[in-house]
């Protein structure tokens, strides 16, 4: 059994139990009985291979994926990257500010893509925690795993380490949040393995929308890829936006109109939850800002 841990053209890195590397053709049979070819094996896969000497083999088969984060270009789904655990969303409280939009985003995302979503808000010396409590309030009632962090002081790192371990995570966030950071503070070195794949993915016309999977010391991966750093809103269309907000779906059913956007229609049980109290009003106007296409 081996793990995935990049695609480069036909060859596929593969990570055996034992935590040594195979580079991995991939059987013919394999391809033909893929539709699209480019996805007969995906950064992240669990897959069967077979060792043809000591750094190399062929994979055998896939096994099926779950947490997979794609998008599509040109009508073609691009895998780019199968079986993640799970998304830390990373903001920062101040230098940038907090941008509770942009975290709404990312979950809508995992929500999408079947990935636990983990919210890390750093630099939290840079204020007074107690400025923060409503919007850990508010993601915290709706059963996300919130963490208060500073890489610089080393707050919570300990519990956000613990959190990475034996997992497949996926890191994301807007640049200057402290993403190098925080992962230097969990494992040093971590980082540097990070920017090293990056600086290789930026080069490589083929590689930047796949991910590589980077072992952590003990067990699990730290899974990087500029294009997932960077967050857009892939192949979720706007109708399905309010079904992916936790608090805003128990009301959908509920609206006077079957196709209702929760906008501007009347009798909207969403909008009577808003001017109820029962939905947290940045939140809803959260939603509408997604659901508009505004950029956040
Ligand atoms: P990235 O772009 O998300 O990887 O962010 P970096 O890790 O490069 O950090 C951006 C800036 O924020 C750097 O100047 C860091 O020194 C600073 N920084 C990172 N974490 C913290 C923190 O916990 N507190 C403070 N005050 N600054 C931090
Ligand atoms: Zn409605």
């Amino acid at each position: 059994a081996g793990r995935v841990l990049r695609v480069q053209g036909l060859i596929s890195e593969v990570e055996a139990p034992d935590k040594s590397v195979y580079q991995c053709a991939t059987r013919r049979l394999l391809k033909t009985m893929s539709t699209d070819s480019r996805h007969v094996v995906a950064a992240g896969d669990h897959v069967w291979f077979r060792p043809s000497g000591d750094t190399e083999g062929i994979i055998e088969s896939v096994e099926p994926r779950y947490g997979v984060l794609s998008r599509t270009s040109r009508s073609r789904q691009h895998i780019i990257v199968a079986n993640v655990d799970q998304l830390i969303i990373v903001g920062s409280a101040a230098e940038p500010g907090l941008k509770p939009n942009l975290i709404d985003r990312y979950l809508i995302t995992a929500e999408y893509s079947g990935i636990r979503p983990i919210i890390c808000i750093n630099k939290v010396d840079l204020l007074d925690p107690a400025q923060l409590q409503t919007i850990v309030g508010v993601y915290g009632s709706l059963g996300y795993e919130v963490h208060l962090v500073s890489a610089k002081e080393g707050i919570g790192i300990d519990r956000l380490r613990k959190a990475l371990h034996g997992k497949d995570t996926v890191l994301s966030g807007q640049s200057g949040v402290g993403k190098s950071s925080l992962l230097n503070a969990i494992e040093p070195g971590l980082n540097l393995r990070v920017n090293a794949v990056s600086r290789e993915n930026d080069k490589g016309k083929h590689t930047t929308t796949t991910a590589t999977l980077i072992p952590l010391a003990t067990a699990g991966h730290v899974i990087d890829t500029p294009g997932i750093r960077q967050f857009q809103l892939w192949d979720i269309i706007p109708e399905e936006v309010a079904g992916l907000f936790r608090d805003i779906r128990p009301f959908i059913n509920h609206c006077r109109f079957p196709n209702c956007t929760h906008t501007h229609e009347t009798d909207c049980a969403v909008k009577d939850a808003v001017a109820d109290g029962i939905l947290d009003t940045r939140r809803y106007e959260s939603y509408c800002q997604i659901f508009a296409g505004d950029s956040a």
